[in-house]
């Protein structure tokens, strides 16, 4: 029987590479093996959030698992047929609530039947993606693709307390078209949203303050929301920049020590590198498209030079699909990437 054999020190040497070769193992049913699981992290091995991915894609496939414990630095792992139905996966503490869902979502994407998920942890982490750039950046490109997913908030629940909880629906799409993302179009709209949660609102007032005064963006851009429900203190900032053709949400994320000034210049920061060049798709959504189109229908998009991240997952890819994703630099600052359905 093919075995995937997958080195989890390249790249960065971190969780994403676990987590797309789960995805692709359970797409195309072929089993893996990855050694020196977050060899390049401070604390290297499986996290609870990366523990609740295997335990996740372990459930919906029936998969046959070893090396799923936590601080483990090898498993294996191979899946049977994916079933859709409703799940409940918990990370148990702040752990990322959005990886998990990207770890298994290509499978239910493409399964017999819908999906209800409901997730519990972290839903708005540092280095994941943020709720609201799943939902507003995210999710209607796998609209576009021919899948409906729709994912609704709960509760909140920022690092490091945790304590969040989404749904997600997933209706598998059965015909599907390819993404042309060359162009982002003309810009629409601007907003700037910063969120305290158990924190005094002059946070977030400072925030959009740096905001307006950097990227002299006009008052009515510029939203403060003060939250209750959380069950610990958070704070984020959040831009969207929705254009013709694609929304783009960058994110800055509030943390105890770190001054709101700086949290603001965090998000001004990927905010004027994106609106920089005319590159229909950000740094952080490049990654995360690449095994949804891959697995789908396929597409073309301009981005910024490629990440680790993005890298990574192109050599994952290649590792179960062969060579289907090429990435061409059409300048210094713009590529175009092709994925091959
Ligand atoms: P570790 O490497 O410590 O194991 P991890 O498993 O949590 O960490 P990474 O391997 O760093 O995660 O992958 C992070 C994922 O989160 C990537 O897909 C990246 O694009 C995404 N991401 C990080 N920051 C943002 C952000 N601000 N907005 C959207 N997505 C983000």
């Amino acid at each position: 029987m093919t075995i995937v054999m997958i080195d989890g020190a390249y790249g960065e040497g971190g969780g994403q590479i676990l987590r797309t070769a789960l995805g692709l193992s359970l797409v195309t049913g072929t089993a893996f093996c990855i050694d020196n699981i977050r060899a390049g992290r401070a604390k290297p091995g499986l996290l609870r959030q990366h523990l609740t991915a295997v335990l996740a894609a372990t459930e919906i496939a029936q998969a046959e698992v070893s090396g799923a414990v936590l601080g483990s630095r090898h498993v294996t792992f191979r899946p049977h047929q994916v079933r859709p139905g409703a799940y409940t996966f918990s990370v148990g503490t702040a752990g990322n609530t959005t990886l998990v869902l990207q770890t298994i979502l290509p499978a239910l994407l493409r399964a017999t039947a819908p999906s209800t998920l409901t997730l519990e942890g972290g839903t708005h982490n540092p280095y994941a993606p943020p709720f609201d750039f799943l939902v507003q950046a995210f999710l209607p490109l796998l609209q576009r693709l021919g899948a409906k997913v729709e994912a609704t908030l709960e509760r909140p629940g920022f690092y490091p307390a945790g304590g969040g909880k989404c749904q997600v629906q997933i209706t598998p799409g059965t015909t599907w078209s390819p993404l042309e993302l060359r162009m982002r179009g003309a810009i629409q709209d601007m907003q700037a949203r910063a969120v305290v949660a158990n924190l005094p609102r002059h946070i977030a007032e400072r925030e959009l303050a740096v905001l307006g005064r950097k990227l002299s963006w006009q008052g009515d851009w510029l939203q403060v929301e003060s939250l209750h429900a959380s069950s610990g203190p958070g704070n984020i900032v959040t831009l969207t920049i929705t254009s013709a053709h694609v929304t783009e949400v960058c994110t800055g994320f509030g943390e105890r020590g770190v001054a709101a000034e700086a949290v603001a210049q965090q998000v001004v920061q990927a905010a004027r590198r994106y609106l920089a060049t005319d590159v229909a798709v950000g740094e952080h959504l490049a990654d995360q498209l690449l095994v949804p189109l891959a697995v789908t229908g396929g597409g073309t998009f301009t981005t910024l030079p490629p990440s680790s991240h993005t890298t990574t997952n192109i050599y994952v890819i290649e590792r179960f699909l062969g060579h289907v994703v090429t990435a061409v630099p059409h300048s210094k600052d713009i590529w175009e990437l092709t994925v091959r359905p």
